[in-house]
């Protein structure tokens, strides 16, 4: 491998609309931060950059939703985030923000160079403006008819009833969010990154140069790629964020996916006046760590951008995770379903460690993972506490008992002493081999199994049945579990900062470094150590219920939220629910409308004549189940072509929360025409 002089390593910049949960830990600051706190105390000249991403649409949209401005809301989570993430022990060297002036700066001098060598591509297109608001619309802030499913609070960019993707002119009688008046098509002038142009270098880069990257990233990658590259618009009609800095773009900002990542580079400039050296030495290492859904941005997106204005280093690598869900569900910060690392630090004061011991050994680092309060309770309580905290316990209370907390000096020792003084140096290389391939849990896991050998060293030793037959064994026995002690010390670091910090004290075991580790005579002999004290507790069945039941209780206002009815119509007059025609028809054939899932067409009897109605009703009704069937319709709708079928009529049926449709039958046959009123 190539040695690098010194080590640039980023953290996704969480987004300030909500508080940081345990999801984006696991994804990707635990990890960043075991590999940071790795390459310091190996010495290496090493920054942890990351901050907030401050702009992009759904930060304004929350704004407007709770009465206050974006920077109230950014301004809020960033305090809140930065504070967590210190408590929590994550060592960043700087958290910023993307709404700093440094930030400002950069972000523009970066468009400009690439809008002064030409890189851009300058589009005209028509897109929804708000004439009475005075400004055009983000996809999310146009609601209508989702042409799939009917739902009429379907968003310009997605049917969340359905799922389906949309765009904006797909929507049926769109409205603004933001007046609620109907938005008209208006030409506006953007900027593009022609992505197109960077395909065959990217290629090469990631899928020949890079084939030691992660297969989750690696294969993400490949697959984007295979699938051909399209010009990017790099700025957007909004009032919050960067305004594109170039004449003619007055109310135009650049988009956030182009702003966010330039935060790295802005981050780093605040930090140190010697940024250049980090981004523009090509003996930099660069490693960015993500979770899964900003790959392409990172892998590719951003690479793309660095390249095209050729001043700066590309990342080494990009150890991106998969997901983490919670109790078999998705996280979600809407659905509220999360543990929230600010509740955590609150519900479990001083256990920060336990929760990074957990969310490292349950890592997503392959594939998506799940986090269940059992599990957590159950690596606390027979992994820190019955293995970790036990054997180093035993170590130093039977060394004040026996030696006054004096470190006793070897004496000769046995086959199965040499066995375990040399597993010393063999997990200390197992565990830097798995950090150094960013395989976090191998490397918890190699590191522990010290902590596992000690506990046995111990067991089979049995040094309290020999204090007073064979005190000289005793020396060599409690020595050795000292050394072990010691290099727990160093090994488990970055894994757990807050423990091992405690433990060096009790030990009186000063400065560290990596190189330490692996050492048998960490602590001389006649070296005073101090009073053991208890590095984990056991965590009770009630605790844990608590924090099961906190989430149980989300789980029932969720559905409490969605079972919710639809609120009532305005009232109308009974002249005009007399216009409506609504009788009882018989269906006499049913059939599903070709290449459709969800239509019908179905022939009725409703007593005036037989005519044609075609239905959105093909995913809870088999045609034939039909057939014979007396119904309600509407039969004085506008006639309406549907797959080219003119549909005469309505078919009534109840919706539940569900979305599933049930007929409306009339309790007793009836002549089919009967006025229903
Ligand atoms: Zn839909």
């Amino acid at each position: 491998m190539k040695k690098f002089k010194r080590h640039l390593i980023t953290s996704a910049l969480p987004y300030a609309n909500g508080p940081i949960h345990i999801g984006h830990l696991a994804g990707v600051y635990i990890p960043s931060d075991i590999y940071t706190r790795y390459l310091r105390m190996r010495g290496e000249d090493v920054l942890s950059i990351c901050g907030s991403d401050e702009h992009g649409v759904p930060i304004t949209l929350k704004a407007r939703n709770e009465g206050i401005t974006p920077k109230q809301v950014v301004d809020r989570y960033h305090e809140m985030n930065k504070k967590a993430f210190s408590e929590f022990g994550i060592s960043f060297d700087i958290y910023s923000r993307t709404s700093n002036k440094v930030h400002y700066e950069t972000a523009s001098d970066f468009f400009l160079t690439l809008y002064n060598k030409g890189e851009f591509i300058e589009k005209s297109s028509n897109q929804y403006y708000d004439e009475e608001a005075a400004c055009f619309l983000a996809d999310r802030y146009i609601m209508g008819t989702c042409p799939h499913c009917g739902n009429e609070n379907a968003y310009g960019d997605q049917c969340e009833k359905c799922g389906t993707s949309l765009s904006p002119n797909d929507l049926i009688n769109p409205r603004s969010t933001v007046s609620g008046s109907k938005p008209v098509l208006k030409e506006t002038l953007h900027w593009y990154l022609p992505l197109d142009k960077y395909e065959p270098w990217l290629k090469k880069w990631i899928l020949e140069d890079h084939k030691e990257w992660k297969t989750n990233v690696y294969g993400q990658c490949k697959s984007w790629l295979d699938q051909g590259l399209q010009p990017r618009a790099v700025s957007r009609d909004l009032d919050w964020g960067v305004p594109v800095p170039v004449k003619g773009a007055e109310g135009k900002v650049l988009y956030v996916w182009f702003d966010a990542p330039i935060g790295y580079i802005s981050a780093t400039r605040e930090l140190t006046p010697d940024w250049e050296k980090y981004w523009k030495d090509p003996e930099t290492r660069m490693i960015h760590f993500i979770g899964k859904d900003n790959i392409v941005f990172h892998c590719i997106i951003f690479p793309a951008m660095l390249n095209a204005e050729g001043s700066f280093i590309l990342p080494e690598n990009v150890p991106a995770n998969e997901f983490l869900n919670l109790e078999s569900d998705k996280i979600s910060t809407s659905r509220n379903w999360a543990v929230w690392l600010h509740e955590y630090l609150e519900d479990f004061p001083g256990k920060q460690d336990v929760l990074r011991y957990t969310l490292c050994a349950n890592a997503p680092e392959t594939k998506d993972n799940d986090f269940t309060w059992k599990d957590f309770q159950s690596r606390n309580n027979s992994e820190l506490v019955a293995i970790l905290g036990n054997f180093v316990n035993r170590a130093l209370v039977l060394t004040n008992n026996y030696f006054g907390g004096k470190v006793p000096a070897r004496g000769e020792t046995d086959n199965y002493d040499n066995e375990v003084l040399a597993a010393i140096s063999k997990l200390k290389e197992e565990t830097s081999s798995n950090l150094d391939t960013f395989k976090f849990r191998e490397a918890l896991k190699s590191a522990m199994n010290l902590a596992r050998l000690g506990n046995k060293y111990l067991a089979d030793t049995e040094p309290w049945k020999l204090s007073k037959t064979d005190p000289e064994r005793v020396r060599t026995i409690m020595n050795i579990s000292l050394q072990i002690t010691a290099n727990l010390t160093i090994i488990l670091e970055p894994f757990l900062p807050f423990s091992m910090k405690k433990l060096r004290a009790m030990i009186n075991l000063g400065e560290i470094k990596w190189s330490d580790a692996g050492s048998t005579e960490l602590l001389a002999p006649g070296h005073q150590i101090g009073k053991a004290d208890l590095l984990f507790e056991k965590i009770e069945d009630d605790v844990i219920n608590r924090q099961i039941e906190k989430l149980m209780l989300t789980k029932k206002a969720n559905e409490a939220a969605y079972l919710k009815i639809p609120p009532a119509k305005d009232t109308v007059s009974f002249d005009d629910f007399t216009k409506l025609d609504i009788r009882t028809a018989t269906v006499l054939e049913a059939e599903k409308v070709p290449k459709t899932t969800k239509l019908l067409k179905l022939k009725v009897d409703c007593g005036l004549d037989t005519r044609i109605i075609v239905s959105g009703i093909a995913e809870f009704f088999e045609p034939e189940s039909l057939i014979g069937k007396q119904i309600s319709i509407i039969a004085n709708l506008e006639p309406r072509k549907i797959k080219g079928i003119e549909s005469k009529g309505m078919i009534l049926t109840a919706e539940d929360k569900d979305g599933k449709l049930s007929l409306v039958i009339p309790a007793d046959k009836t002549g089919n025409g009967s006025v229903i009123k």
